[in-house]
C-alpha cells in the first residue's frame, strides 16, 4: 500500500479528504502485564480479562483488517505473552498474510516459546528495556530482576534469526544512561532503537511530576541522539519520539487521526488513538458489533479529526497543517480544555509557554513516589484523594 492509497466508497465518507488505507493494526491482546511500568501508555481503569477478544474473534478482525489494507499487526499489550493462546492468535495474523510484529517485555518468554513462535511465521520481536543498570530497572518496572531476563530474551530472537528493536522509554531516572542504553541495543545486536521520550498520557501524566526530565537534560539527550545516529548508521536505525513539553512543533497523533493507524483494545473497542476515550463525544465503536471497514470509513471517531476541516487558528492556516495535523487532541483537551485547540506542544499555540514552564517546574522539583500501573490501582489512588 502506498501514499497513493485511497479507499473509494460512494458517499461513505463524512469528511472532506479522501480516506486512505491504514497501514497498521495495532492489537492490544490484554491489559494484564508482569511489570507495573509509570508510564504506561494504557488506560487507567483497565478492563478485566474475561471480556478479551478470543483467538477466533482476533482472527477475524486480521482478514478484515488485511482487506481493507493493513500490512502489519503489532501484538501488544499489556504483556501478549501471557496469552495462552498466542499461537493461535498468531497463525491467524500469519493466515490474514498481516507482517507481525511481537512487542514485548520478554520477562514470561522461554526459547521454547519464541522458537516454537518464530516456526509459526512470526517476523519481528519488539523488545521493551526499562534500563541498563538492574536496579534502576528493577524499581521502575516493579519487577524483580527483568534486566538479565530481558538480555537473554535479545539473545535468542538473535540466535532465532528474527529482526530485533529494542525499545526506550526515557524519563528523568533513566536518561543519564542512554549512552549505555544506545550502545546496549547494538551489542544485542538490535537492527534498531526506539528512543521513545516519555508521552504524557494516562499512567505518564498521573506520573509525571516523578518522571519528567530538565529541559537542559533533555537537550543534551536529543545531542546524544543525534551523535550516535550518524556513527552508527549502517549498523542501527534510530526512530526517535520527542518530548513533548520542550518541543518547537508537535508529532502528529498517531501519524495523523485516521490515516495510518488503527488500535483495537482488549475487548474490542477499536481506537483512532489509544488515549482518545476521555475527549468529550467521541463515539467508540466495537468490532464485536460493526465491520472494521465502517468503522473506519464511516466511524464518528475516525472522522471526528480526521483531515484539516476540524481546526482552528492558527492550525487552520498554517502551513504545516497536512504535516503535524495540529499534534494531540489529548493534550489539547488537558491543557486548554478544546480537544480542537492547537496543541501545546507547539510554538504558536497561547498555552506553549504555561505548557513548558509546567514541565521545568516539576522537573526542578524532587520527584514524587511513583504510581505503579496495576488493574484496579488507580480506583485505589482516587478512593485514597
Ligand atoms: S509499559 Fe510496562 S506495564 Fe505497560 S504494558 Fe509495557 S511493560 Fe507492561
Ligand atoms: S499551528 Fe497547528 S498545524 Fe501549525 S505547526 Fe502548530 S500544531 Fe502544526
Amino acid at each position: 500500500m502506498t501514499e497513493t492509497t485511497h479507499i473509494a466508497e460512494e458517499g461513505a465518507a463524512p469528511a472532506c479528504e479522501l480516506i486512505r488505507a491504514p497501514l497498521g493494526l495495532l492489537a492490544e491482546l490484554t491489559y494484564r502485564c508482569p511489570l507495573q511500568c509509570p508510564y504506561c501508555s494504557n488506560p487507567l481503569n483497565m478492563e478485566k480479562s474475561p471480556a478479551e477478544l478470543t483467538a477466533g474473534e482476533w482472527g477475524d478482525v486480521f482478514q478484515q483488517a488485511a482487506r481493507l489494507g493493513v500490512l502489519q499487526v503489532h501484538l501488544s499489550g499489556g504483556e501478549p505473552c501471557l496469552r495462552p493462546d498466542l499461537e493461535d492468535i498468531l497463525k491467524h495474523a500469519v493466515a490474514a498474510g498481516l507482517y507481525t510484529n511481537l512487542i514485548t517485555s520478554g520477562v514470561t518468554l522461554t526459547r521454547d516459546r519464541l522458537e516454537g513462535l518464530a516456526a509459526l511465521g512470526l517476523d519481528h520481536v519488539q523488545l521493551s528495556v526499562q534500563d541498563v543498570d538492574p536496579e534502576a530497572a528493577d524499581i521502575i518496572s516493579g519487577y524483580k530482576g527483568g534486566a538479565p531476563k530481558k538480555r537473554e530474551v535479545a539473545r535468542w530472537v538473535r540466535e532465532l534469526g528474527l529482526p530485533l528493536t529494542i525499545n526506550v522509554v526515557v524519563h528523568r531516572h533513566n536518561i543519564e544512561r542512554l549512552p549505555a542504553m544506545i550502545d546496549y541495543a547494538v551489542e544485542v545486536g538490535a537492527g534498531r532503537i526506539e528512543v521513545a521520550h516519555t508521552q504524557y498520557y494516562a499512567w505518564a501524566l498521573k506520573n509525571r511530576a516523578a518522571l519528567i526530565p530538565t529541559r537542559e537534560q533533555f537537550k543534551r539527550s536529543v545531542e546524544i541522539t543525534n551523535e550516535a545516529r550518524e556513527r552508527l548508521k549502517g549498523i542501527i536505525v534510530f526512530d526517535v519520539v520527542a518530548h513533548d513539553h520542550y518541543a518547537v512543533r508537535p508529532k502528529p497523533c498517531m501519524g495523523g487521526w485516521g490515516r495510518n493507524l488503527i488500535d483495537i483494545t482488549p475487548t474490542g473497542k477499536v481506537l483512532p488513538c489509544h488515549a482518545c476515550e476521555g475527549i468529550p463525544g467521541i463515539e467508540i465503536d466495537n468490532v464485536r458489533t460493526k465491520p472494521l471497514a465502517d468503522i473506519w470509513i464511516k466511524g464518528q471517531s475516525f472522522n471526528m479529526f480526521r483531515g484539516t476541516s476540524w481546526m482552528k487558528e492558527p492550525c487552520k492556516s498554517c502551513e504545516r497543517r497536512e504535516i503535524d495535523w495540529g499534534g494531540c487532541h489529548c493534550q489539547a483537551l488537558s491543557m486548554t480544555g478544546d480537544a480542537c485547540a492547537t496543541d501545546p506542544a507547539c510554538e504558536l499555540s497561547a498555552f506553549h509557554k504555561d505548557f513548558a514552564k509546567l514541565a521545568e517546574d516539576e522537573a526542578a522539583a524532587p520527584p514524587p513516589p511513583f504510581i505503579y500501573r496495576r488493574i484496579g490501582a488507580y480506583t485505589e489512588v482516587k478512593a485514597a484523594e
